[in-house]
C-alpha cells in the first residue's frame, strides 16, 4: 500500500511541477513574445502532464495549463470580454492520434464518414474583428480565451485587413476570427533591422508578429510589414452566415477579407490525410509560415453535436508538422523538470 501511495504522491508533484513550469513558459511566451523553449520542447511537458491527469483525473486543477488558453491580457492594454471564446485547438502528430480524432468525432456525431474544412494553420497570433454595419469598431487579442487586450489602433495599420467590409449589405454585427502573420521573406529584413537600431531580434516570425502587433505605439506597428489571414466567424448578429465552415470561409473573402488560396473542403480521413501529404510538400515554398493544418468538421450538426472541451472544441484538430530547426539556438535548450 505504501508503494501506491508513494506512486501517487510522486505524480501530484510531478503534475505540480510541470503544470508551474508550463505557465512560466506560457507567460514568456505570450505575454513577452519570448520563448524560453522550443514549442516541441513545450509540447513535449504539456502533453506529459496531459497524460498524468488522463491517468489520474483527480490531479486536474481548475488552474492547469490543460484547461487554460493563452495568458491573461497585459495591464498595458484595456482588457476586452470575448462575446464568444476564443479557444485553441486540439492537436496531433501522427497519422494515428489523426484517425482517432476522426473516429470519435463520427461517433460522437453518429455518422459513417464526416467532411471537413481543410486549412493551414498559420504560425501567427489570434486576432478578434469586431464590425458594426461593416465598419470596424474593435480589434482584440485572445488573450485567457475570455479576456483580451484592445489593440484596435495598431490593428488598423495593417494593410490588407478591411476598415469596412466590401458588399452592400454587412451585417449588423460580426466578428471575424483569424491570425496575424508576417511573411519569412520581410521577417530577416525587419530581425536586421531591429539589430542595427540595437534592439532585440525576434526568435521566429510568430513571435515577430506577436510582438509587432502588441506595441504600445500604433506607429511601430505600422512599419512592421504585418498580414491578416481569416479563418473563422465568432459572434454574429442580424444576417444569416453559410451554416458550413467552407462556405463561411468563402463568404469572408466576399466581403474581402484575406484567406487561404489552400482551404479545401475535405471528405473522411482519407481526404484529410491526402490534405496534409500534399500542404507538406508545399510547406518549405510558402512564405507564410504555417505549423500545421487544421481539420474542422464542416457542417453546423456535427459541430453542434460535438461541442467543446475546457479549452478547445471537440469538433476540429490541428495535425501538425514534425518540428523545423529554428532560427536560433532555441531547440537545443532542453529543460529538465
Ligand atoms: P495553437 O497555436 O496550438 O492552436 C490554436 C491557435 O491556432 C488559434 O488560437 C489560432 O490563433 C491558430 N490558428 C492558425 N490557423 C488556424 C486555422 N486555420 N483555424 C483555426 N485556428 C488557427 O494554440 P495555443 O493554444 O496558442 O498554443 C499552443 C502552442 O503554442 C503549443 O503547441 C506550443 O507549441 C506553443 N507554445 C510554445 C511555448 C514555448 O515556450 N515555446 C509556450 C506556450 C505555447
Amino acid at each position: 500500500p505504501n508503494g501506491a501511495a508513494d506512486m501517487a504522491e510522486t505524480s501530484v508533484a510531478r503534475a505540480g511541477r510541470l503544470a508551474a513550469r508550463l505557465t512560466e513558459l506560457s507567460r514568456a511566451y505570450y505575454a513577452e513574445d519570448a520563448p524560453e523553449v522550443s514549442d516541441a520542447e513545450y509540447d513535449r511537458l504539456f502533453r506529459e502532464l496531459e497524460a498524468l491527469e488522463a491517468d489520474e483525473p483527480s490531479l486536474i486543477t481548475p488552474d492547469s495549463p490543460t484547461q487554460r488558453v493563452g495568458a491573461p491580457p497585459a495591464e498595458s492594454f484595456d482588457s476586452v470580454d470575448h462575446a464568444t471564446p476564443m479557444l485553441s485547438l486540439a492537436n496531433c502528430f501522427d497519422d494515428e492520434e489523426l484517425a482517432e480524432f476522426d473516429r470519435r468525432a463520427r461517433e460522437g456525431v453518429g455518422t459513417e464518414a464526416l467532411a471537413y474544412c481543410a486549412e493551414p494553420k498559420f504560425d501567427g497570433t489570434a486576432l478578434n474583428l469586431r464590425y458594426e454595419a461593416g465598419v470596424l469598431v474593435r480589434a482584440t487579442t485572445r488573450g485567457d480565451g475570455t479576456t483580451g487586450e484592445d489593440i484596435t489602433t495598431n490593428a488598423r495599420t495593417i494593410r490588407n485587413l478591411p476598415l469596412r467590409l466590401a458588399g452592400d449589405t454587412p451585417p449588423a454585427v460580426i466578428e471575424i476570427r483569424g491570425e496575424v502573420v508576417l511573411a519569412r521573406s520581410r521577417f530577416d529584413a525587419l530581425n536586421a533591422r531591429l539589430e542595427a537600431a540595437g534592439q532585440k531580434a525576434f526568435v521566429n516570425p510568430r513571435n515577430a508578429a506577436s510582438g509587432s502587433l502588441r506595441q504600445l505605439d500604433s506607429r511601430i506597428t505600422a512599419e512592421r510589414p504585418l498580414a491578416f489571414m481569416g479563418y473563422g466567424i465568432g459572434h454574429v448578429d442580424g444576417t444569416d452566415v453559410p451554416a458550413g465552415l467552407y462556405d463561411q470561409l468563402m463568404q469572408l473573402q466576399t466581403w474581402g477579407i484575406s484567406i487561404s488560396p489552400y482551404v479545401e473542403r475535405v471528405e473522411g480521413l482519407a481526404g484529410c490525410r491526402a490534405y496534409y501529404e500534399a500542404m507538406a510538400e508545399r510547406r518549405a515554398d510558402l512564405d507564410i509560415e504555417i505549423d500545421g493544418v487544421v481539420f474542422k468538421a464542416d457542417a453546423a450538426s456535427a459541430r453542434a453535436e460535438l461541442g467543446f472541451v475546457a479549452r478547445a472544441p471537440r469538433w476540429a484538430i490541428a495535425r501538425k508538422f514534425p518540428a523545423e530547426e529554428t532560427t536560433t539556438t532555441l531547440n537545443a535548450v532542453e529543460f529538465q523538470v
